[in-house]
């Protein structure tokens, strides 16, 4: 008899260790934590692709009829509302550019009168004209809900305390991720980014739980927490970062996990289509899954436009089905990655896209910033002393993204070879290279002739990240 309780009380403990064990397992989490809204995350495919239906209907029909630049193009193409009636009608549609959003700059894409919308982001603008984007109350609803599954699907919980070091302010990192975690009901530090040492105080004394940032900040942080003495295992209680807003690495995430002693995903996604959120990654970290019931994405030959296959390379496609501010068509985001239509083990439906690979233009993204060799260019043009002829290397040291920008010095100035004067035209070159891209960069003076020429397409960068 004793001994069939003995038995009874280990099976019985087997059996907890088991459940305990599986928690920290992809796909075997309590159903409470892993997801944030069941019902929608793991709708079954058939009723997925019913609701998108309805929505892009919905979407395509409230574009016709509110932007101007959405019905002339459609009606460019022979087509209006009424041609849309299953989702491969999608295609029918004339993709939408930067281009276009910014050739109606500020408001001509939006598809409601400013006074329904509450709230405006945009890019930098660096290159010209910035594109803005507008949300209406529901969007902003949309989002601080797609942002909680967001957060749910990197493991926060209502109880973390979310430390949030994306740039606030027309950037959507910053407000896009706090929304969302007070949609979860999370306690949110709006810390935004910089002042690294007073931000690992803030996360040592307010028992900071979940880290939210870019990659390469995370891993700033955690060598300046190694600096300052301190162990991330005992002193610090983070537990997870959800990470995005820059390409990164396999290897990154591990560093990132090791010397954080954090788990880390990746979360996608980008201003003209709604901001982040748009995609992420799971528990089982095999590829970010896009919120399908709000987002049809496209994988494109940038070169053809036509549609890649599953499993391949091409570049990202999104068209919006919620949205009313700035619904978006057919977005070409000049982002590269393939899309993984097999079921996931964590239960989504939701189909996965890979890490972005790299973009289909010349822009660099550096530190969470974005940099386009035509604006240094312009920057040398106007400092003079110097030729056309510019090589931009990008380097990660010590986990910093570093760049540095070679110069050639034009024959005449080089031959006043004052060694004081070329330090002061190199510091000068410095300042208003800096001063444009709002980022810090390393110049290197070098003498004429000496950057490769090309009779082609000029080679202006050299990116020895190697993701
Ligand atoms: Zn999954």
């Amino acid at each position: 008899m004793i001994l069939r309780n003995i038995y009874k009380f280990v099976i019985l403990l087997f059996i907890s260790v088991y459940f305990i064990l599986s928690d920290q397992n992809c796909g075997k989490k309590e159903r409470s934590t892993l997801y944030w809204n069941q019902r929608y995350e793991t709708l079954p495919r058939e009723e997925l692709e019913q609701l998108q239906l309805e929505r892009l209907k919905m979407t395509i029909e409230r574009s016709f009829y509110s932007v101007p630049h959405y019905r002339s193009v459609m009606q460019e193409a022979g087509m209006g509302p009424e041609d849309i009636n299953c989702l491969e009608d999608l295609q029918k549609l004339p993709f939408t550019t930067k281009e276009d959003l910014r050739n109606n700059y500020p408001y001509g894409m939006f598809a409601v009168p400013l006074s329904e919308i509450v709230r405006i982001h945009s890019s930098s603008g660096t290159t010209g004209k910035p594109t803005v984007v507008g949300y209406t109350r529901n969007d902003i609803n949309n989002w601080a809900e797609l942002m909680a599954r967001a957060l749910v699907s990197g493991g926060a919980k209502k109880n973390d305390i979310i430390h949030n070091a994306y740039g606030y302010g027309l950037f959507t990192g910053g407000l896009g991720i706090h929304y969302g975690a007070e949609r979860l009901g999370a306690s949110v530090i709006p810390i935004s980014g910089g002042n690294t040492k007073r931000q690992i105080m803030i996360m040592c004394d307010y028992g900071s739980t979940v880290l939210t940032c870019t990659p390469s900040y995370a891993l700033y942080i955690s060598e300046m927490v190694e600096e300052m003495g301190l162990d991330p295992k005992k002193d610090l209680k983070l537990r997870c970062g959800v990470l995005g807003a820059e390409p990164w690495s396999e290897n990154m995430r591990l560093e990132i996990e090791k010397r954080l002693d954090i788990s880390a995903v990746d979360i996608y996604g980008i201003s003209e289509v709604i901001g982040p959120g748009v995609a992420v990654e799971c528990s089982c970290k095999k590829g970010l899954h896009v919120m399908e019931d709000h987002f049809i994405v496209e994988v494109i030959d940038p070169d053809t436009g036509e549609i890649i296959p599953e499993g391949e390379e091409g570049e990202l496609v999104f068209t919006s089905l919620t949205k009313e501010g700035l619904p978006i068509l057919r977005y070409r985001t000049r982002d590269i990655a393939s899309v993984d239509y097999e079921p996931c083990p964590c239960g989504r439906t939701h189909i996965r896209m890979s890490r972005v690979s790299g973009r289909t233009d010349d822009m660099l993204v550096i530190r969470g910033v974005n940099v386009f060799p035509s604006q240094i260019e312009s920057v040398l043009l106007e400092v003079g002393y110097t030729e056309p002829h510019y090589l931009l290397v990008v380097d990660r040291e010590d986990n910093l993204d570093i760049l540095t920008v070679w110069v050639e010095l034009s024959s005449k100035s080089f031959a006043s070879d004052e060694v004081r004067k070329l330090e002061e035209l190199g510091a000068k070159i410095r300042g208003e290279i800096e001063a444009a891209l709002g980022l810090s960069v390393k110049v290197k003076l070098v003498e004429p002739k000496t950057i490769e020429r090309s009779e082609g397409k000029a080679k202006r960068v050299i990116d020895n990240r190697k993701l």
